[in-house]
């Protein structure tokens, strides 16, 4: 996350960041040796503290949405990958379950990827599901036009907005939440699928701060980003409930002022301008949104949308196995 901001603040000179390459899917340039030889899909939450594997006779070029409240608040996308075809490579522990009436899911309580699910209403029952945005390699943008929409209704009421508020974002329990005080149709909506985003399903709102009432930080959990605790590069965290893991808010610190000090002259005044616009925001998940895909409509909103792709989370995640 702290390479994102960092280029975000003009800082990619100064972290030594990469230009962003080109995304290219390796796998689907091999088409012949696909047809016989069976896929290895690595998947794993962004911290990698849960890490599977997913062999598969061929490659993964669509997923399933479901309309449940859960599946909906996540952003899930799913595969029902067949018997015994799912391995864990690694399980440190982070593993948090939760229920809703219709699904119960497993998401990460370090860095709130969630993983997995099985749903116990509706036409996905009974399927062990993996969730195809945390695969590497699996480019959800491009799936899209071959994913298919479920119906499962289940029974999670909306949480209505305060007097003042125009949207309500809340975590699927209640516990986190947001109150929006302009409307969503003044503010601009971002879509991109860095290994962060992509994970979370993001769709970013950006109000500043006075624009918004949040509640409940204290019920959540705060993630980072790859290698921040290390580096201590905590210039931004995403807070995702405690209890269902659903991602509602960003809080935006930016990184110490002393950093624009390396920068050139000319270009450390418009690095701090836009330090100034950005730690003013306070971003929140459209997919927490209340009633969303039904007074909310995803389509109607106009989300500006990036392939950005993964750059070198795989290379950045370390070592795969350690055994
Ligand atoms: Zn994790
Ligand atoms: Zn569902
Ligand atoms: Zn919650």
């Amino acid at each position: 996350m702290w390479r994102r901001l960092g280029t975000l603040f003009g800082l990619g000179e100064v972290l030594h960041l990469r230009p962003k390459p080109r995304v290219l899917d390796a796998r689907s340039s091999s088409i012949e040796i696909m047809a016989t030889t069976p896929i290895v899909y690595r998947g794993n939450c962004h911290c990698g503290r849960y890490r599977y594997e997913l062999t598969l006779p061929r490659e993964i070029t669509t997923g399933t949405t479901c309309s449940c409240s859960l599946c909906v608040k996540k952003g899930y996308l799913w595969v029902a990958p067949p018997e015994g075809s799912f391995r864990v490579v690694r399980d440190d522990g982070h593993l948090v379950e939760y229920g809703s009436k219709a699904l119960r899911d497993k998401f990460c309580g370090h860095c709130g990827t969630g993983v997995t699910g099985e749903h116990i209403a509706g036409p996905l029952s009974g399927e062990m599901l993996v969730n195809v945005r945390a695969i590497q390699g699996v480019n959800p943008f491009k799936l899209e036009p071959h994913v298919t929409t479920v119906e499962t209704p289940d029974e999670r009421g909306t949480i209505n907005a305060a007097g003042d508020a125009s949207h309500v974002f809340a975590c699927h329990c209640g516990n986190v939440q947001a109150q929006l005080l302009v409307p969503l149709s003044e503010l601009q909506v971002k879509e991109d699928n860095c290994s962060s985003c992509v994970r979370n399903a993001y769709v970013g709102v950006y109000p500043t701060k006075d624009q918004v009432r949040t509640h409940g930080k204290e019920h959540g959990f705060e993630y980072f980003g790859l290698g921040a605790e290390e580096t201590g590069r905590k210039w931004g965290g995403v807070v995702h409930c405690s209890t269902c893991g659903v991602f509602v808010f960003n809080i935006i610190y930016g990184p110490p002022l002393s950093i624009f000090d390396k920068l050139p002259p000319e270009r450390k005044a418009r690095a701090l301008e836009a330090y100034h616009r950005n730690v003013s925001l306070l971003p929140l998940n459209l997919r927490a949104v209340e009633g969303l895909h039904r007074e909310v409509q995803l389509g109607s909103v106009g989300v500006e949308r990036a392939d950005e792709g993964t750059e070198d989370y795989a290379e950045r995640l370390g070592e795969w196995e350690v055994v």
